[in-house]
């Protein structure tokens, strides 16, 4: 009888035990995300500075209602008045819609100003893969649809009159293997899997995979797309709500003071962080200013590259 007591209470300390480890790795994993005041005075306190400099910020505009824009628009004016603010100079990729949408309703010349202190004037693509796709393709099998625009070559005649050198240079887009356009220089791209997986055009970018923070930080690399030669880098999005990955500031922190002299670091911002987390577009201007990064644009970054 004393043997199966003494059982019992060990089984019962066991059990408790075990209660208290959960309810400790519990509290651990759900705490919250570090501040940004916290991981800039992280920052002050220690003597390390990054190898990596060289960093972008791109602005996704995406696909969207025509209804939508005027507010889209006020969002965006927000954003860039924010990045002025702290001196990050954006690389803004225009769809088609949006670049439409400033030539129609008199924005070009507060365009045009973004571009003269110091925001790049750049594309974003969605193909025919795209569950959202901008009406424009190369692929013929999308000539007969009702929703189709016009091929690549439409796209960059409106895109193309977006900078006072009449040349978008910065593009990142699907589709690039039939829809790359001539004329473009530098390519982003985000879509996963690191260096895990070649593609066939060179790309060390792999192919299909979901946003990974791998992609965030990147070397320079030459590719080729539809027949165009371009230097390409890697991008991760930030304070976009529809990602599978919820990248945090201490994760880009650790990332950039794991990353080696030369490598650059690349950040993604779309319509819904210009929607619902201006702040948090702020928190990370407040990091890269922390972490003394040079944030430029994607064709500043990349116009003394050679590969
Ligand atoms: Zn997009």
């Amino acid at each position: 009888m004393k043997k199966f007591t003494t059982g019992v209470l060990i089984f019962v300390a066991v059990v408790m035990l075990g209660w208290i480890a959960f309810l400790i790795v519990q509290a651990i994993s759900s705490e919250p995300d570090a501040t940004v005041d916290e991981i800039v005075q992280e920052i002050e306190d220690s003597d390390d500075t990054p190898l990596l400099e060289d960093t972008f910020v791109t602005v996704h505009l995406e696909v969207r209602q025509a209804s939508t824009m005027d507010a889209g628009w006020g969002d965006l004016e927000n954003l860039v008045a924010l990045a002025d603010e702290y001196e990050v100079p954006l690389t803004i990729g225009f769809t088609p819609g949006w670049a439409s949408y400033a030539l129609e309703e008199g924005k070009l010349s507060e365009v045009r100003a973004w571009e003269s202190s110091g925001h790049e004037l750049a594309m974003h693509h969605h193909g025919i893969s795209h569950a959202s796709w901008d009406g424009y393709s190369n692929t013929p099998a999308t000539s007969g649809r009702n929703d189709f625009l016009g091929d690549m070559e439409d796209l960059m005649v409106i895109l193309n009159q977006l900078p006072a050198s009449g040349q978008i240079l910065t593009t990142g887009m699907t589709d690039e293997d039939v829809d790359f356009p001539e004329g473009i220089l530098y390519n982003t791209t985000n879509r996963g899997d690191g260096a895990e997986n070649p593609t066939a055009s060179g790309s060390t970018f792999g192919s299909q995979g979901g946003p990974s923070p791998e992609d965030m930080i990147s070397s320079p690399i030459a590719a080729t797309y539809n027949g165009v030669d371009v230097i390409e880098l890697g991008k991760m999005g930030f304070a976009i709500d529809h990602l599978s990955y919820d990248l945090t500031l201490e994760e880009i922190q650790e990332r950039v003071y794991g990353a080696e002299e030369g490598q650059v670091l690349g950040l993604v911002l779309n319509d819904n962080t210009m929607e619902e987390h201006l702040d948090e577009a702020e928190d990370l201007f407040i990091l890269l200013s922390a972490m003394g990064l040079d944030v430029q644009t994607v064709k500043d970054i990349l116009v003394d590259v050679e590969l």
